[in-house]
Protein backbone atom coordinates (compact mmCIF):
# COMPACT_ATOMS: atom_id res chain seq x y z
CA UNK A 1 0.00 0.00 0.00
CA UNK A 2 1.52 3.61 -1.41
CA UNK A 3 2.10 5.82 1.63
CA UNK A 4 0.13 9.02 0.57
CA UNK A 5 2.42 12.20 1.95
CA UNK A 6 -0.01 14.61 2.55
CA UNK A 7 0.65 17.95 3.77
CA UNK A 8 -1.83 19.45 6.34
CA UNK A 9 -0.76 17.60 9.53
CA UNK A 10 2.86 19.39 9.08
CA UNK A 11 1.73 22.03 7.81
CA UNK A 12 -1.12 22.46 10.84
CA UNK A 13 2.14 22.20 13.17
CA UNK A 14 4.01 25.14 11.62
CA UNK A 15 1.39 27.18 11.87
CA UNK A 16 0.40 26.53 15.54
CA UNK A 17 4.10 27.72 16.44
CA UNK A 18 3.57 30.99 13.96
CA UNK A 19 0.25 31.56 16.14
CA UNK A 20 2.18 31.43 19.22
CA UNK A 21 5.01 33.82 18.15
CA UNK A 22 2.18 36.49 16.94
CA UNK A 23 0.92 35.85 19.98
CA UNK A 24 3.87 37.01 21.83
CA UNK A 25 4.83 39.54 19.86
CA UNK A 26 1.54 41.28 20.04
CA UNK A 27 2.48 41.66 23.64
CA UNK A 28 5.65 43.38 22.60
CA UNK A 29 3.37 46.20 20.07
CA UNK A 30 4.39 43.96 16.95
CA UNK A 31 2.39 42.57 14.43
CA UNK A 32 4.46 40.68 11.36
CA UNK A 33 3.32 42.45 8.30
CA UNK A 34 3.63 40.63 4.51
CA UNK A 35 3.68 42.61 1.53
CA UNK A 36 2.58 40.84 -1.66
CA UNK A 37 3.77 41.90 -4.78
CA UNK A 38 1.39 40.92 -7.84
CA UNK A 39 1.00 42.14 -11.66
CA UNK A 40 -1.90 41.22 -13.21
CA UNK A 41 -2.07 38.63 -15.97
CA UNK A 42 -1.73 35.13 -14.34
CA UNK A 43 -4.66 33.93 -13.09
CA UNK A 44 -2.63 31.56 -10.97
CA UNK A 45 -0.89 33.54 -9.08
CA UNK A 46 -3.70 35.70 -8.08
CA UNK A 47 -5.49 32.61 -6.91
CA UNK A 48 -2.34 31.51 -4.64
CA UNK A 49 -1.98 35.68 -3.76
CA UNK A 50 -5.72 35.39 -2.39
CA UNK A 51 -5.37 32.16 -0.72
CA UNK A 52 -2.10 33.25 1.03
CA UNK A 53 -4.05 36.25 2.29
CA UNK A 54 -6.66 34.09 3.77
CA UNK A 55 -3.80 32.27 5.62
CA UNK A 56 -2.67 35.38 6.92
CA UNK A 57 -5.67 36.51 8.10
CA UNK A 58 -6.27 33.35 10.13
CA UNK A 59 -2.62 33.78 11.77
CA UNK A 60 -2.80 37.43 12.77
CA UNK A 61 -0.25 38.31 10.02
CA UNK A 62 -1.27 41.96 8.44
CA UNK A 63 -1.18 41.03 4.34
CA UNK A 64 -1.20 43.71 2.25
CA UNK A 65 -1.36 43.22 -1.44
CA UNK A 66 0.12 45.23 -4.01
CA UNK A 67 -1.47 44.39 -7.39
CA UNK A 68 -0.19 46.47 -10.22
CA UNK A 69 -1.90 46.87 -13.60
CA UNK A 70 0.34 44.33 -16.79
CA UNK A 71 2.01 46.87 -18.22
CA UNK A 72 3.45 48.22 -15.18
CA UNK A 73 7.23 49.62 -15.93
CA UNK A 74 10.28 48.28 -14.06
CA UNK A 75 10.88 51.39 -12.33
CA UNK A 76 7.34 51.91 -10.42
CA UNK A 77 8.03 48.40 -9.12
CA UNK A 78 11.42 48.75 -8.05
CA UNK A 79 9.89 52.40 -6.23
CA UNK A 80 7.24 49.90 -4.27
CA UNK A 81 10.03 47.83 -3.45
CA UNK A 82 12.57 50.79 -2.19
CA UNK A 83 9.79 51.73 0.06
CA UNK A 84 8.89 48.30 1.31
CA UNK A 85 12.24 48.49 1.94
CA UNK A 86 12.23 51.57 4.29
CA UNK A 87 9.18 50.74 6.17
CA UNK A 88 10.00 49.24 9.25
CA UNK A 89 5.61 48.12 9.52
CA UNK A 90 6.45 46.25 6.25
CA UNK A 91 8.95 42.54 7.98
CA UNK A 92 8.53 40.33 4.81
CA UNK A 93 8.30 41.30 1.24
CA UNK A 94 6.85 38.40 -1.65
CA UNK A 95 7.40 38.60 -5.54
CA UNK A 96 4.11 36.58 -7.19
CA UNK A 97 5.85 35.40 -10.16
CA UNK A 98 5.59 35.20 -13.70
CA UNK A 99 5.91 38.72 -14.23
CA UNK A 100 5.07 40.72 -17.60
CA UNK A 101 8.31 40.53 -20.17
CA UNK A 102 9.11 44.34 -19.65
CA UNK A 103 9.56 43.63 -15.96
CA UNK A 104 13.16 41.47 -15.23
CA UNK A 105 12.59 39.22 -12.39
CA UNK A 106 15.90 39.58 -11.79
CA UNK A 107 16.49 42.83 -10.85
CA UNK A 108 13.17 43.11 -9.11
CA UNK A 109 14.41 40.00 -6.62
CA UNK A 110 18.02 42.10 -6.38
CA UNK A 111 16.26 45.39 -4.97
CA UNK A 112 14.09 43.11 -2.21
CA UNK A 113 16.18 43.58 1.34
CA UNK A 114 17.54 40.11 2.22
CA UNK A 115 15.79 41.22 5.86
CA UNK A 116 12.50 41.07 4.61
CA UNK A 117 13.01 38.43 1.56
CA UNK A 118 11.07 35.62 2.64
CA UNK A 119 11.32 33.64 -0.15
CA UNK A 120 14.72 33.33 -0.08
CA UNK A 121 15.26 35.09 -3.92
CA UNK A 122 17.98 37.99 -3.09
CA UNK A 123 21.41 36.98 -4.40
CA UNK A 124 22.82 37.19 -0.43
CA UNK A 125 19.99 34.52 0.31
CA UNK A 126 21.04 32.80 -1.79
CA UNK A 127 24.31 32.15 -1.54
CA UNK A 128 23.35 31.31 2.27
CA UNK A 129 21.37 28.42 0.92
CA UNK A 130 24.74 27.31 -0.88
CA UNK A 131 27.11 27.81 2.17
CA UNK A 132 24.86 27.26 4.99
CA UNK A 133 25.01 30.79 6.77
CA UNK A 134 22.33 31.91 8.57
CA UNK A 135 19.26 33.11 6.04
CA UNK A 136 16.40 33.27 4.86
CA UNK A 137 16.25 30.26 2.71
CA UNK A 138 13.90 29.54 -0.28
CA UNK A 139 9.96 28.46 0.61
CA UNK A 140 9.62 25.14 -1.84
CA UNK A 141 12.81 23.44 -1.20
CA UNK A 142 12.34 23.62 2.67
CA UNK A 143 9.00 21.81 2.47
CA UNK A 144 10.33 19.12 0.14
CA UNK A 145 12.69 18.06 2.74
CA UNK A 146 10.29 19.02 5.27
CA UNK A 147 7.60 17.11 4.55
CA UNK A 148 9.93 13.90 3.62
CA UNK A 149 11.05 14.43 7.71
CA UNK A 150 7.09 14.54 8.66
CA UNK A 151 6.61 10.72 7.21
CA UNK A 152 10.07 9.90 9.06
CA UNK A 153 12.51 9.60 6.14
CA UNK A 154 15.95 10.31 6.75
CA UNK A 155 18.00 11.64 3.67
CA UNK A 156 21.87 10.91 5.48
CA UNK A 157 24.07 8.86 2.80
CA UNK A 158 20.97 8.01 0.99
CA UNK A 159 20.37 7.96 -2.84
CA UNK A 160 18.77 11.08 -4.20
CA UNK A 161 17.48 11.71 -7.73
CA UNK A 162 16.31 15.33 -8.44
CA UNK A 163 14.78 16.01 -11.40
CA UNK A 164 14.69 19.50 -12.55
CA UNK A 165 17.81 21.86 -11.83
CA UNK A 166 15.64 25.67 -11.74
CA UNK A 167 16.22 28.53 -9.74
CA UNK A 168 13.02 28.14 -7.66
CA UNK A 169 13.41 24.64 -6.81
CA UNK A 170 15.65 22.36 -7.94
CA UNK A 171 19.30 24.30 -7.51
CA UNK A 172 18.31 25.70 -4.07
CA UNK A 173 17.08 22.07 -3.45
CA UNK A 174 20.09 20.60 -4.95
CA UNK A 175 22.18 22.46 -1.86
CA UNK A 176 19.83 21.80 1.01
CA UNK A 177 20.31 18.35 0.04
CA UNK A 178 24.02 18.62 0.63
CA UNK A 179 23.64 19.63 4.05
CA UNK A 180 21.47 16.54 4.77
CA UNK A 181 24.26 14.49 3.48
CA UNK A 182 22.19 12.70 0.29
CA UNK A 183 24.37 11.69 -2.13
CA UNK A 184 22.68 13.56 -5.22
CA UNK A 185 22.43 12.68 -9.15
CA UNK A 186 20.46 16.26 -10.70
CA UNK A 187 18.69 14.80 -13.71
CA UNK A 188 17.56 18.49 -16.22
CA UNK A 189 16.30 18.47 -20.17
CA UNK A 190 19.33 17.61 -21.74
CA UNK A 191 19.76 14.10 -19.25
CA UNK A 192 18.90 11.34 -21.72
CA UNK A 193 17.43 7.92 -19.56
CA UNK A 194 15.88 9.83 -16.90
CA UNK A 195 14.87 6.23 -15.96
CA UNK A 196 18.33 4.78 -15.37
CA UNK A 197 19.01 7.74 -12.62
CA UNK A 198 15.22 6.59 -10.61
CA UNK A 199 16.26 2.95 -11.05
CA UNK A 200 19.16 3.33 -8.45
CA UNK A 201 17.65 6.37 -6.46
CA UNK A 202 16.00 5.04 -2.66
CA UNK A 203 14.28 8.71 -2.97
CA UNK A 204 12.96 11.34 -6.09
CA UNK A 205 12.44 14.86 -6.10
CA UNK A 206 11.04 16.11 -9.15
CA UNK A 207 10.70 19.82 -9.91
CA UNK A 208 10.28 20.41 -13.85
CA UNK A 209 6.95 22.21 -14.33
CA UNK A 210 5.70 19.75 -17.04
CA UNK A 211 3.00 17.49 -16.53
CA UNK A 212 3.65 13.33 -16.39
CA UNK A 213 7.66 13.89 -16.74
CA UNK A 214 8.08 10.81 -14.61
CA UNK A 215 5.57 8.19 -15.15
CA UNK A 216 5.08 4.78 -13.71
CA UNK A 217 7.50 2.82 -16.21
CA UNK A 218 10.12 4.95 -14.94
CA UNK A 219 10.19 4.51 -11.04
CA UNK A 220 10.43 1.57 -8.63
CA UNK A 221 8.51 -0.24 -5.63
CA UNK A 222 11.13 0.87 -3.48
CA UNK A 223 11.27 4.69 -4.43
CA UNK A 224 10.16 7.77 -2.19
CA UNK A 225 8.63 10.29 -4.50
CA UNK A 226 8.19 14.24 -3.55
CA UNK A 227 6.23 16.17 -6.54
CA UNK A 228 7.09 19.56 -6.46
CA UNK A 229 5.29 20.46 -9.41
CA UNK A 230 2.30 22.49 -10.32
CA UNK A 231 0.75 22.62 -13.89
CA UNK A 232 -2.78 23.27 -14.85
CA UNK A 233 -4.54 20.41 -16.90
CA UNK A 234 -6.48 21.94 -20.37
CA UNK A 235 -10.08 21.24 -17.96
CA UNK A 236 -8.42 23.89 -14.57
CA UNK A 237 -7.51 20.59 -12.63
CA UNK A 238 -3.79 21.21 -10.88
CA UNK A 239 -1.73 18.22 -11.56
CA UNK A 240 2.13 17.93 -10.30
CA UNK A 241 4.88 17.14 -12.30
CA UNK A 242 4.73 12.69 -11.70
CA UNK A 243 1.68 10.93 -13.41
CA UNK A 244 -1.33 10.07 -11.26
CA UNK A 245 -0.76 6.51 -11.83
CA UNK A 246 2.42 6.63 -10.51
CA UNK A 247 0.81 6.36 -7.05
CA UNK A 248 0.53 2.63 -7.14
CA UNK A 249 4.01 1.71 -8.37
CA UNK A 250 6.09 3.57 -5.57
CA UNK A 251 6.52 2.77 -1.82
CA UNK A 252 5.20 6.81 -0.93
CA UNK A 253 4.32 10.06 -2.73
CA UNK A 254 3.21 13.94 -1.74
CA UNK A 255 0.26 14.54 -3.85
CA UNK A 256 -0.71 17.50 -6.07
CA UNK A 257 -2.50 19.24 -4.50
CA UNK A 258 -2.41 19.05 -0.71
CA UNK A 259 1.58 18.16 -1.21
CA UNK A 260 4.82 20.45 -1.60
CA UNK A 261 2.50 23.52 -2.18
CA UNK A 262 0.58 23.25 1.22
CA UNK A 263 3.92 23.07 3.40
CA UNK A 264 5.76 25.94 1.13
CA UNK A 265 2.95 28.34 2.30
CA UNK A 266 3.41 27.20 6.06
CA UNK A 267 7.20 27.76 5.48
CA UNK A 268 7.15 31.03 3.79
CA UNK A 269 5.21 32.17 7.01
CA UNK A 270 7.70 30.58 9.03
CA UNK A 271 10.14 32.90 7.24
CA UNK A 272 8.36 35.84 7.86
CA UNK A 273 8.71 34.99 11.34
CA UNK A 274 12.17 34.73 11.26
CA UNK A 275 12.70 37.62 8.71
CA UNK A 276 11.05 39.87 12.27
CA UNK A 277 13.62 37.89 14.60
CA UNK A 278 16.27 39.12 12.27
CA UNK A 279 14.91 43.17 12.26
CA UNK A 280 14.61 43.16 15.62
CA UNK A 281 18.33 42.09 16.24
CA UNK A 282 17.73 38.75 17.40
CA UNK A 283 18.97 37.08 14.58
CA UNK A 284 21.52 37.53 12.56
CA UNK A 285 21.99 37.03 8.57
CA UNK A 286 24.78 38.62 6.02
CA UNK A 287 23.36 41.06 3.91
P1 LIG B 1 12.22 26.07 -13.89
O1 LIG B 1 13.08 27.13 -13.37
O2 LIG B 1 11.40 26.28 -15.11
O3 LIG B 1 13.14 24.78 -14.11
C1 LIG B 1 12.65 23.62 -14.71
C2 LIG B 1 13.73 22.56 -14.68
O4 LIG B 1 13.21 21.39 -15.27
C3 LIG B 1 14.99 22.94 -15.46
O5 LIG B 1 16.13 22.52 -14.76
C4 LIG B 1 14.84 22.14 -16.77
O6 LIG B 1 16.06 21.72 -17.33
C5 LIG B 1 14.11 20.92 -16.27
N1 LIG B 1 13.36 20.26 -17.33
C6 LIG B 1 12.58 20.82 -18.27
N2 LIG B 1 12.05 19.85 -19.06
C7 LIG B 1 12.53 18.68 -18.59
C8 LIG B 1 12.36 17.33 -18.98
N3 LIG B 1 11.57 16.99 -20.01
N4 LIG B 1 13.01 16.38 -18.31
C9 LIG B 1 13.81 16.70 -17.25
N5 LIG B 1 14.01 17.96 -16.82
C10 LIG B 1 13.36 18.93 -17.50
O7 LIG B 1 11.22 25.52 -12.77
P2 LIG B 1 11.04 25.99 -11.25
O8 LIG B 1 10.62 27.40 -11.21
O9 LIG B 1 12.22 25.52 -10.45
O10 LIG B 1 9.76 25.12 -10.85
C11 LIG B 1 9.72 23.72 -10.96
C12 LIG B 1 8.33 23.21 -10.63
O11 LIG B 1 8.02 23.54 -9.29
C13 LIG B 1 7.19 23.83 -11.45
O12 LIG B 1 6.20 22.83 -11.67
C14 LIG B 1 6.64 24.90 -10.57
O13 LIG B 1 5.27 25.17 -10.83
C15 LIG B 1 6.77 24.20 -9.25
N6 LIG B 1 6.76 25.11 -8.09
C16 LIG B 1 6.03 24.72 -7.03
C17 LIG B 1 5.96 25.51 -5.91
C18 LIG B 1 5.15 25.01 -4.76
O14 LIG B 1 4.85 25.78 -3.86
N7 LIG B 1 4.82 23.72 -4.74
C19 LIG B 1 6.65 26.72 -5.86
C20 LIG B 1 7.43 27.10 -6.94
C21 LIG B 1 7.47 26.29 -8.06
P3 LIG B 1 17.19 22.76 -17.90
O15 LIG B 1 17.87 23.31 -16.66
O16 LIG B 1 18.08 21.90 -18.69
O17 LIG B 1 16.44 23.79 -18.67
Amino acid sequence: MTLLMKAKEAADQVYAMIREKVEELKTKGIQPQIATILVEGDPASAYYAKAKQRIAEKLGVQFTLHDFRADVTEEEVLRLIAELNQDPKVHGIMLELPLPKQISAAEIERAISPLKDVDGVTPANKLATVTGEAGLYPATPQACIKLLKHYGYSLEGKNVTLVGRGQTVGLPLFHLLQRENATVTVCHSRTPHIASHLSHAEIAFVAVGRAEVVNKHMVHADLVVVDAGINETEDGKMVGDVATDVADHVQAISPVPGGVGTLTTAILYENLLKAVEIQLGEAVIYE
